[in-house]
């Protein structure tokens, strides 16, 4: 097997043989909702799959790019750790996780999977690896990988913040009936001893958070990875118990709760299916499929409704949080919507392409579905309401779906003038796209 420098320079130089095309990223999964262009050049990356080592005394995780959270999980949870935040997904990467952005119900701690990392390789379009950390010469690069999407360059290695686990995670679902006092308690839990924060909208009314304390036994374990449904557990039963794995994939059985778009929530489906591909990996090929095919588009057409996909996750300050979701019951409709809690502690570092206050706590909404009406509207009518919303409520949104931002806005909210520096320094010939041309759908 080569090594990782060995395979680091045969990428380089696949790179450099592709100068002057568009390239992206050719792996086995992507979590990604938008479409790509097929005429992009793919760069292979797939064997930047290796955890590289772990110090279980400083607890420091030291893995290349492409290793997807399930191996990596697996990796540390064998010395007693894991990743500090880990996204719901199995197949999510860290490079996707970091170049993109996520979040996880441990986020109220640590922040997004982007302020847990400590050191990064990162190969550049002219075809050069360096190394970034907070405090050297290349800082900018550091902080301003986040949300950048390969557009700066690709991150082949990585060292991450660990924190040690215990072999169970009770959980305690606590419902309340009143939005505002929902919200109130999400912050209440932030600030109490709890390891995991995060809950659901199931219906106004009908809120549900859902917390996770570590714990070293069990009285017995639930298993939602098969037969049981975990978000119908959430409101079925006040308090569970999961092994520390099972509680990092109890959504991605169902991925979250779009499977039941598949009818994968039937029981002669799931038994049909298997334990094995009962997980987003599937929904996503299926997914994949559909958009190729444009099934879903073609019903839509026949039918004469106006339908648009939603899948978005923004994230509001906590005073805005009521306001937001009102307006989303109120103009958008689509529930479930997952709640998750996230702080940005500004002593780790400002991170310009996207930008969040210091030390505020964040609510993450995501929701994942169509909006069909009879009206018709144009093409992005509900994403840009939503688009508009966020803005006013001093919010901001994910990138890896479709977006509708005019180009000035956009560069105002996903830190334009670093963006330019960025790229000046350290993609000087454009050899990768830059984030509006990514991100955000060609008017
Ligand atoms: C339905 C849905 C639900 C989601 N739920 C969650 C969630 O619960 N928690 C969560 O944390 N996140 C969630 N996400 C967001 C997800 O973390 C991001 O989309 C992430 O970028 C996906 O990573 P990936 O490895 O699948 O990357 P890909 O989909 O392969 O790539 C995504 C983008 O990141 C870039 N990229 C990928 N790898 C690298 C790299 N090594 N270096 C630089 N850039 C890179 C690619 O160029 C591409 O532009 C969700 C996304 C979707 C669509």
């Amino acid at each position: 097997m080569m090594s990782y420098e060995q395979r680091q320079q045969h990428l380089a130089q696949a790179l450099r043989n592709n100068a002057g095309r568009d390239i992206r990223l050719s792996k086995q999964t992507s979590n990604l909702f938008r479409n790509r262009s097929t005429q992009d050049q793919l760069l292979d990356v797939r064997e930047f799959n290796h955890v590289l080592a772990i110090d279980p005394d400083t607890r420091v995780i030291e893995t290349e790019g492409m290793v997807t959270y399930e191996a990596l999980a697996d990796t540390a949870l064998a010395y007693g750790l894991m990743p500090a935040v880990v996204p719901q997904l199995k197949s999510i990467t860290i490079g996707g996780a970091v170049g993109g952005i996520g979040i996880e119900s441990s986020s109220f701690r640590y922040g997004l999977p982007h302020e847990t990392v400590l050191e990064m390789d990162v190969l550049l379009g002219t075809g050069e690896v360096i190394c970034c950390t907070p405090n050297n010469e290349h800082r900018d690069l550091f902080f301003g990988l986040a949300n950048s999407y390969g557009t700066l360059g690709y991150i082949l290695r990585l060292k991450i913040q660990g924190i040690p686990v215990k072999p169970y995670v009770r959980v305690t679902h606590v419902h309340c009936a009143d939005s505002q006092e929902f919200f109130d308690r999400v912050n209440e839990a932030c600030q109490g001893s709890f390891d995991f924060v995060d809950g659901v909208v199931f219906a106004p009314g009908e809120y549900y958070l859902v917390l996770g304390e570590f714990t070293d036994d069990a009285p017995y374990t639930s298993d939602y990875s098969y037969l049981q449904i975990f978000y119908r557990s959430i409101r079925a039963r006040s308090e569970d118990y999961l092994s520390v794995r099972d509680y990092l994939w109890r959504w991605d059985t169902d991925w979250f709760w779009c499977s039941k778009n598949l009818y994968a929530q039937n029981r002669l489906i799931r038994r049909l299916l298997g334990r094995k591909r009962l997980n987003s990996i599937t929904y996503q090929k299926v997914m994949r499929w559909n958009s190729r095919v444009g099934l879903t588009r073609r019903l839509g057409t026949l039918s004469r409704r106006h339908r648009e996909v939603v899948i978005q996750d923004v994230d509001i300050p906590l005073e805005n949080a009521p306001a937001f979701l009102s307006f989303f019951q109120r103009e958008i409709g689509i529930r479930p919507i997952w709640i998750c809690p996230a702080r940005h502690d500004g002593r780790r570092g400002h991170y310009p392409l996207f930008p969040m206050r210091d030390d505020t706590l964040y609510i993450n909404f995501g929701f994942w579905d169509a909006v069909r009406t009879d009206p018709m509207h144009p093409q992005g009518h509900f994403n840009r309401m939503i688009e508009e919303k966020v803005t006013d409520l001093g919010g901001i949104k994910s990138l890896y779906s479709e977006s509708f931002y005019p180009e000035k806005e956009f560069w105002e909210l996903y830190g334009g003038n670093t963006c330019r520096l960025l790229k000046d320094r350290y993609d000087p010939g454009h050899a990768l796209k830059d984030l509006y041309q990514k991100c955000v759908r060609r008017q």
